[in-house]
């Protein structure tokens, strides 16, 4: 199996019927991008930017961040990479924050909540993002959104961050901007996020712990904790229905993204993308060319 896995490099990510899907991959390092290349990743659906500021005792400055995501677009030269905003809080901790403990951390100040009180954490990332884009093709997403009002938020200092970039004379190329539903709240309002984005990404994580009100890292519901989920299912296509009605893209990057027993659902939903660990990208482009994109 592992064999004709390999065959499948270089072919193209297409059902029995001719419906095309991006098929990309999610990094949690830059270790991890030399497997999204080896396993033939037509880009990076997730970049988890978290780990430039775990394990260590201050916060990484703008020239750190902007030589990783430098490094990061450079490597996969010219093919998409979207990176997702500070997700930090809930079970990713960094001490030099001094964020406070919390009873109930994953419904607590965490992602972009962190982000919009203190922007000056979020204006340096997004300075290293937009510096690095004249290096590739980056993208941004944003995580934990849960209203228009975080939209416009977040526009409002992307716009100051160009202004002070373009005032001092540095360089930034286009960058595709994105959200990430993750939350039942801004599934429900999909219609209206739709409007003011380019893409959304689909955080199946997250949305099944919120939608099912049940802890994704408590072993003990395990029984209880159905990822194939009817609500979870309903959601996922009107927020795929709502993007596209809206003028936005629509991927799915957790983990739900690599379940090839969902693939072909996938494909009949019209999503138009699926970020997925590298180890997965050649199985789930397997299940892709098993199916049919257009309902029997
Ligand atoms: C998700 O919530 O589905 C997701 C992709 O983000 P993370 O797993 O990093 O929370
Ligand atoms: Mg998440």
């Amino acid at each position: 199996a592992r064999r004709l896995l390999q065959e499948l490099k270089g072919k193209e990510n297409i059902s029995l019927d001719g419906q095309k899907i991006n098929l990309f991959a999610n990094i949690g390092s830059l270790a991890d991008v030399g497997s999204v290349l080896q396993n033939d990743g037509g880009g990076i659906g997730l970049f988890r930017s978290e780990f430039i500021y775990i394990g260590r005792d201050t916060m990484p400055t703008e020239e750190e961040q902007f030589s990783v995501y430098k490094t990061v677009a450079e490597n996969m030269a010219g093919k998409k990479v979207i990176i997702r905003t500070l997700d930090i809080g809930a079970d990713k901790q960094v001490d030099y924050l001094g964020l406070e403990k919390e009873d109930n951390p994953a419904l607590g100040f965490r992602a972009i909540r962190i982000c919009l009180t203190k922007p000056e954490i979020f204006k340096t990332q997004l300075r290293a993002i937009y510096r690095a884009s004249v290096f590739g093709r980056i993208s941004i997403m944003y995580p934990m959104i849960t209203s228009v009002e975080e939209v416009e938020e977040i526009q409002k200092i992307v716009t100051q961050v160009k202004a002070e970039l373009d005032a001092d004379g540095i360089p930034y190329g286009e960058v595709e901007q994105g959200i990430m539903i993750e939350t039942p709240a801004a599934a429900v309002i999909s219609d209206e996020l739709a409007k003011m984005v380019d893409f959304f990404s689909i955080g199946t994580n997250d949305l099944t712990q919120y939608t099912l009100a049940m802890d994704r890292q408590n072993d003990k519901l395990d029984r209880f904790y159905n990822s194939h989920h009817k609500a979870i299912l309903r959601l996922i296509q009107k927020v795929v229905e709502n993007g596209h009605a809206g003028g936005a893209w629509v991927g799915i990057c957790g983990e739900l993204g690599a379940d090839t027993s969902l693939t072909e659902t996938f494909l009949q939903m019209g999503v138009d993308e699926l970020s997925v660990s590298p180890s997965m990208i050649l199985p789930v482009r397997d299940a892709i060319r098993k199916s049919h994109a257009k309902k029997a």
